[in-house]
């Protein structure tokens, strides 16, 4: 998540700083200042690899089995071969938070092609780079809890499905950060973005909810977008302990200024509330009683034990 230092209020606790952290490189354990990758790696080349971030809460990893499924089917569906077994990814991601000491924090696993020519072609890189960073994380203020994020809509469309599907978390995030570009220009921290189509995909970083008439919609897979775990789990635990139901189906911009409520979902957002996109005011402008229940039930649930499934 890009903070301004304004934003940047608060970071979670742990028992080693962030210079001290120990980083899985292909096998092994290594201190943050040696912890270098290849210029030759397709990764960085090319933006040529997968990754996933994941939230440790009281040193229980969220969701930890649906994002390896994740990093694993995107790692497929870009031909790269991990090498490795999702247990033994598990592992290592396990090893690497019990190495940093850490209670609360944010785990970056990223799968990259590995080093190999200065041309485009994947398989002239034998050996896939395995890296495991976990550290304290950044949260967005308090007040944005409560009071709603100003969000724009980003002109740029989410790239479409038959070019790169989003739904493959890759390693090139052009499209979403030059989107981000467009909101941070504004001063604000997030873009809702459109399909190609101008159906509402998702956030830049974020999955994106709204509410109507007590009607819980988000936007259904074919929109091309990220299937967030934080979606998920919003989905088919948050609202159910709530008494609710969410209905995934196509959203036009009109869904989103006629809502009485939007939120958006993530792994470091969580669920937060969007006050206002552009000049309109969503809603009554504050954070509607659904948001404001979903964020509240959702904190208890990893408060009491995250899921690790
Ligand atoms: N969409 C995009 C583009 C993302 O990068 C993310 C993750 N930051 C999400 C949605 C939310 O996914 P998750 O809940 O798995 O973090």
């Amino acid at each position: 998540m890009v903070q301004s230092s304004a934003a940047a209020a608060s970071s979670s606790n742990s028992a080693s700083t962030t210079d001290q952290r120990l980083i899985w490189i292909n096998g092994n354990l290594i201190p943050r200042s040696e912890a270098k990758v290849s210029v030759f790696d397709h990764g960085f080349l090319y933006g040529d690899g997968v990754f996933e971030g994941i939230r440790i809460y009281n040193q229980r990893i969220f969701k930890l089995r649906s994002h390896l499924v994740r990093l694993m089917e995107s790692a497929e569906r870009i031909h790269l071969d991990p090498k490795l077994t999702i247990d033994e990814i598990e592992d290592l991601t396990r090893k690497t938070v019990a190495a940093n000491n850490l209670q609360d924090g944010y785990i970056r696993l990223i799968l990259s092609r590995g080093e190999g020519t200065l041309g485009l072609n994947p398989f002239s890189c034998p050996v896939p780079g395995v890296i495991c960073i976990a550290d304290s994380i950044r949260l967005y203020p308090e007040e944005m809890y409560r009071d709603g994020m100003k969000v724009i809509i980003a002109e740029r469309p989410r790239i479409p499905v038959e070019c790169l599907d989003p739904s493959v978390k890759s390693l090139n995030y052009l499209n979403n950060i030059l989107a981000k570009c467009e909101a941070i220009r504004q001063g604000l921290y997030e873009a809702i973005m459109l399909n190609t189509k101008g159906e509402v995909a998702e956030g830049t970083g974020d999955n994106i909810f709204v509410v109507k008439d007590g009607v819980i919609s988000t936007p259904a897979p074919d929109a091309g977008f990220l299937l967030g775990i934080t979606r998920q789990f919003v989905i088919d635990t948050v609202a159910p302990a709530c008494q609710r139901s969410v209905l995934e189906r196509t959203l036009h911009l009109e869904d989103l200024y006629d809502a009485d409520e939007i939120f958006l979902t993530g792994t470091a957002a969580e669920v937060i509330g969007a006050s206002k996109i552009g000049d309109r005011i969503i809603g009554n402008g504050k954070v509607g009683p659904v948001t404001q229940e979903f964020t509240k039930t959702f904190r208890e649930m990893v408060a009491q034990g995250a899921p690790e499934d």
